[in-house]
């Protein structure tokens, strides 16, 4: 028998006064938990006499090792999880090593840093943490373990509970769902309670349960809880989640505040806030999406059943309310996918707050360019599109439902809002052709004058689309990466499936295919960045309006810059292609031109690389200059 939601409420007669909620390092340390913040704000609505402390271990980290220092190892999972994978399993150390040093080589930051001497300092941090608080005191300690949190929670469980056998542990995240939820709880004792998904019920039922003065059975299954008790019995667990977004508070981010303020002057900073519109992710259930299952490479929503946004007002007072309180300005969407009804009107009214924010947000290729404007008024200054591939070829292949054209678009639509595009685009995805290549690199010689994409190396990821059908995608077969297996002792590794798979199918192929790309994007950076650096950063290919002509100025690395000058109806077909269109649709908007002239005229365009073209729709590239 479980409890309704209704029934999680405060009990008067609670043994339970105080939790303990931490967030260890490797995320971003400029940010507060957004998990933490938000069951830390939910559940000090529910529990109004039940102390709640939310622990950000990870700032502590970062001002000990330095921030330069602390951005380059979270930025890449090995070498998070070596540091405390080495602290935990110091027999492994040699091994797990060679894994940091391995891939500190590749930033420059990291060259020379001392392996032994980083996870020491690292160990005292957290063992102070452990040192300063009073956990007879507390009843439950909660781990919120996404992205590159694994080892280091796992070393912080196992000193909590040296200190204190009898607290019990609860840990939920991104990082495990179903099954795997299972696996952890077998392979380490310590944990107590796994939460599957969502944290705002299920822990609000746990603390209820460890709170009544008989725990007892009965209570048990709790819907989204795996309890110790019942790990041998592997059930579906299934997720608790909120039925609406409507109902959470603004997140609770004083406990990350008042660690900020403790640090030596010079350290402090401010911060960015994260802010959460939504959960899950629209396109997965999308109907023009038939499979149902969202972009073939992605695991991200394996935490939620369904896709749920705040109203607007709400998401417009909550950002209003936590830039006051916090007196902090900059604000990162957290969404994978923000809603694509509702958008434009939060952005309209997050103008109309008359605040100088400083957003980020993630959003689909298909947005419009009058939602970018409405983004960029509300003061979005950087985005991170779901680009991914510039072959329509290869984005179907990843289920993306967009087209290479529309990947410009937007690319060309941030140059001239001036919004930094920090996109991706992902090589190595398994069944890729040659085919898929050619029309990478066609579109990519007329990429050029947008700001670089970030080169990223197909990984699989457990649960995502591509490691359920691995077959269908040309794989034989899956298991975990083998870095885990240096991580961890070998019966840990079989029993646990990690988030970072391994696969045995076509990756040399693979490697050797998308040589000319690597190559080419690493053409395009450099150039970029040698024309930006010359003087100013007006953007590299642009135009300037005279009524009735057109000046397209188009610079070029390591050469002299062109300039072009298009004329009467030459003009106005030119800048109605700002927005890509159809052969068929010029030619009908310019009648007395006629298709006998609309299709050289393009196809002249094309050869200068002022218009990209595909299957018979045209994009204008060139932007207006600023003013
Ligand atoms: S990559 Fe983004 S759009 Fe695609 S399924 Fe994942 S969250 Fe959704």
């Amino acid at each position: 028998m479980s409890l309704p939601a209704s029934e999680i409420r405060s009990n008067p007669g609670s043994r339970l006064k105080r939790i303990i909620l931490i967030s260890t390092p490797w995320p971003l340390y400029s940010r507060p938990s957004i998990q933490l913040g938000s069951l830390k704000a939910y559940l000090n609505a529910q529990f109004p006499g039940l102390e709640i402390r939310a622990l950000h271990p990870y700032l502590k980290v970062a001002e000990e090792v330095g921030y330069e220092i602390y951005s380059a190892i979270s930025d890449r999972t090995w070498l998070a999880e070596s540091v405390c994978g080495a602290l935990i399993f110091p027999e492994r150390k040699r091994g797990i090593e060679k894994i940091f040093y391995r891939e500190a080589s590749r930033s420059a930051k990291l060259r020379g840093l001392h392996f032994g001497a980083l996870i020491s300092q690292v160990g005292q941090v957290l063992e102070k943490v452990v040192r300063d608080v009073d956990w007879t005191s507390c009843g439950l300690v909660g781990f919120s373990i996404c992205l590159c949190q694994l080892t280091s929670s796992l070393y912080l469980i196992k000193q909590i509970k040296q200190c204190c056998p009898g607290l019990p542990v609860v840990v939920g995240g991104s990082m495990f769902s179903g099954g795997q939820a299972y696996e952890l709880a077998r392979s380490f004792p310590e944990i107590d309670y796994v939460v599957n998904g969502e944290g705002e019920l299920p822990l609000s039922r746990l603390i209820r349960y460890i709170g009544s003065t008989k725990q007892s059975d009965k209570l048990l299954p709790m819907p989204g809880v795996i309890a110790r008790k019942e790990i041998e019995v592997e059930d579906s667990v299934g997720f608790d989640q909120l039925e609406s977004l409507n109902d959470l508070p603004p997140p609770d981010y004083d406990d990350y505040f008042d660690v900020l303020k403790s640090l030596r002057p010079e350290k402090r900073f401010f911060p960015t806030l994260p802010a959460e519109v939504s959960r899950g992710c629209w396109w997965k259930s999308t109907p023009g999406n038939s499979k149902h299952t969202g972009c073939a490479f992605c695991n991200l929503n394996l935490q939620w059943d369904g896709y749920r946004f705040k109203n607007v007002s709400q998401v417009v007072a909550e950002i209003d309310c936590l830039t006051t309180k916090y007196r902090t300005l900059s604000v990162a969407f957290m969404d994978n996918l923000l809603p694509s009804g509702k958008s434009k009107e939060i952005f309209s009214q997050l103008a109309g707050l008359e605040k100088d924010l400083r957003l980020f947000a993630e959003i689909r290729s298909t947005t419009s360019r009058t939602m970018l404007m409405a983004m960029k008024k509300a003061g979005t200054h950087k985005i991170q599109v779901g680009i991914e591939a510039l072959s329509t070829k290869l984005l179907r292949k990843l289920h993306k439902g967009t087209t290479a054209i529309q990947n410009m678009q937007i690319m060309r639509d941030c140059e001239e809002l001036g919004i930094s595009n920090n996109s991706n685009i992902i090589i190595h995805f398994p069944g890729s052709d040659a085919e898929d290549v050619d029309e990478t690199l066609r579109t990519l010689d007329f990429a050029f004058p947008f700001r670089p994409l970030r080169l990223v190396r197909f990984w699989l990821g457990l649960g995502s689309p591509v490691w359920h059908d691995f077959r269908g995608f040309g794989l034989k077969a899956v298991f975990n990466h083998r870095n885990y297996g240096i991580l961890f002792p070998p019966e840990v590794c079989r029993s646990i499936s990690f988030m970072i798979q391994s696969y045995r199918g076509d990756l040399g192929y693979q490697r050797k295919l998308w040589q000319p790309v690597k190559k080419r994007l690493l053409e395009w950076k450099k150039s970029y960045t040698d024309i930006h650096g010359r003087g100013t950063r007006s953007p590299i290919l642009s135009f300037l309006d005279g009524r009735d002509f057109l000046i397209i100025r188009q610079k070029r690395y390591r050469a002299e810059a062109l300039t072009h000058r298009l004329v009467g109806p030459s003009r106005a077909i030119y800048l109605f292609c700002q927005q890509h269109r159809s052969l068929k649709h010029i030619v009908e908007h310019f009648p007395k031109t006629g298709a006998d002239k609309v299709a050289p005229f393009l196809k002249m365009m094309v050869d200068k690389k002022l218009v990209y073209e595909e299957n018979d729709r045209y994009l204008s590239l060139a932007v207006p200059a600023p003013k």
